[in-house]
């Protein structure tokens, strides 16, 4: 029985507690989970039983979680973690090992560009960084050393649109694993898998949860990438020796990378998400439709008015006829191009301080995808530790503002703007 999105944001994932007939699920705030019998206990460590062992591997509140990202995101499965970075890391984890590389374009958030420019360089990895615009260059950055290819779906921070089925062709063609970050855009705007992705990285931090009170993330898996095709992925093809010689490709087919990133990747680096965290997302995933469809309409409106405004000299929202991504809009997001995008102003830096000093209703702060509107100036925080030429590369040059628009009336934000832009000079 196939049910419609905004049907399974209620309810994928969720049934009454069996305990106690709980409609809402409960938090089971709760380590750990007494065996049948030692052969029950057994049955668990060797996996050969799905159940519930220890809260850093499995819990039930953070299962239904799993279960509902991974219905929307049309996934065979999904695993939460701590936050989106953390996510970020479990979904290469599998696939890396010193001296191997990915291949991600330059425009991402701030935080991904230093995780994987800096970071991820402690484990002898590396991360070439490619206009994923320019096809021709990705598909020269992929080397024999290559494991995966990452984008965002709604790239961080000016709303660009990745054409996801070109970049999925260029990974298919190489015998590589896509990873889309769909934070911005979440799986009502855009679908990963279903534009070629193998794996979808969130932030449930974000429009997921929507209100600014969760730290999280998630891996979600197609289920439908062959690890087993090329032998460059040992970790999921052959004899697994941190789980005693276990093959998960094997074992567990399309369910491979999401048994594998519980039973080692939990197990061992530990970034589980906690039951309270799971319990909030799922309450801020039954409305996530409603929320998003209010983003979208805000932001179109915001995103018009700021580009006839003489303080401005550029607005880079997708959802206008004037950007060069707006034609991808209908393929990939079809739902609308999300609530994010920045302002670049005429008077540069010091403007740009100015104006986000001056906001009333907008806070200044370094999240995004909050029922309330949010900017943040991205020169002087979230991109403060790159070179200017990555700062510009990643679309946050001195003189822009990344604007994340709220659900609050479209007039009262319009009206914010209008006087801050005044203050602003
Ligand atoms: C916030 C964000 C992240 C990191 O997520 P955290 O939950 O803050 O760790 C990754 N990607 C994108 C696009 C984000 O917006």
């Amino acid at each position: 029985m196939t049910h419609g999105f905004d049907t399974l944001q209620v309810h994928a994932g969720a049934r009454p507690d069996p305990a106690t007939g709980a409609r809402q699920t409960p938090i089971y705030q709760t380590t750990a989970y007494v065996f049948r019998d030692a052969d029950h206990a057994a049955a668990l460590f060797n996996l050969q039983e799905v159940g519930y062992i220890y809260s850093r591997l499995t819990n039930p509140t953070v299962a239904a979680l799993q279960e509902r990202v991974a219905t929307l995101e049309g996934g065979a499965g999904a695993v939460c973690c701590s936050s989106g970075h953390a996510a970020q890391i479990m979904a290469l984890f599998p696939l890396m090992g010193p001296g191997l590389n990915i291949v991600a374009s330059t425009r991402a958030y701030g935080g991904t560009i230093t995780q994987f420019s800096q970071t991820i360089k402690r484990f002898g990895w590396s991360c070439k960084f490619v206009d994923f615009d320019d096809l021709g260059a990705v598909e020269a950055a992929i080397d024999d050393n290559t494991r995966a290819v990452f984008c965002e779906s709604i790239a961080n921070p000016g709303g660009y649109i990745t054409d996801l089925d070109a970049i999925a062709a260029i990974a298919d063609k190489a015998g590589l694993p896509l990873i889309v970050d769909n934070t911005s855009a979440t799986p009502y705007l855009c679908r990963p898998i279903e534009h070629g992705a193998t794996l979808v990285v969130h932030s449930l931090t974000k429009y997921m949860t929507g209100n600014g009170t969760v730290t999280g993330g998630a891996v979600i898996d197609s289920g439908t990438f062959d690890w087993s095709a090329s032998g460059k992925f040992p970790s999921l093809s052959e004899p697994e020796p941190a789980y005693h010689g276990l093959k998960f490709h094997e074992t567990f087919g399309s369910l491979a990378f999401t048994f594998h990133s519980i039973a080692i990747g939990l197990r061992d680096l530990g970034m589980t998400m906690n039951p309270q965290g799971a319990h909030y997302t799922l309450m801020g995933i039954e409305t996530l439709s409603l929320r998003m469809q209010r983003h979208v309409e805000n932001a179109q409106r915001v995103a018009a008015w700021l580009e006839n405004h003489p303080a401005v000299e550029r607005v880079t929202y997708a959802g206008l006829p004037s950007s060069p991504y707006n034609d991808r809009v209908a393929k990939i997001c079809p739902n609308g191009a999300g609530g994010l995008f920045t302002v670049a102003l005429k008077g540069g830096y010091e403007s740009c301080t100015k104006f986000v000093d001056a906001l009333q209703i907008f806070s200044h702060v370094a999240n995004l995808g909050d029922a309330r509107s949010l900017v943040i100036h991205s020169a002087s925080t979230t991109h403060r530790q790159l070179s200017e030429e990555q700062q510009i590369a990643a679309g946050a040059a001195p003189n822009v503002v990344r604007i994340s628009i709220g659900i609050e009336d479209p007039e009262d934000l319009i009206a914010d703007l209008d006087q801050a832009l005044a203050q602003a000079g």
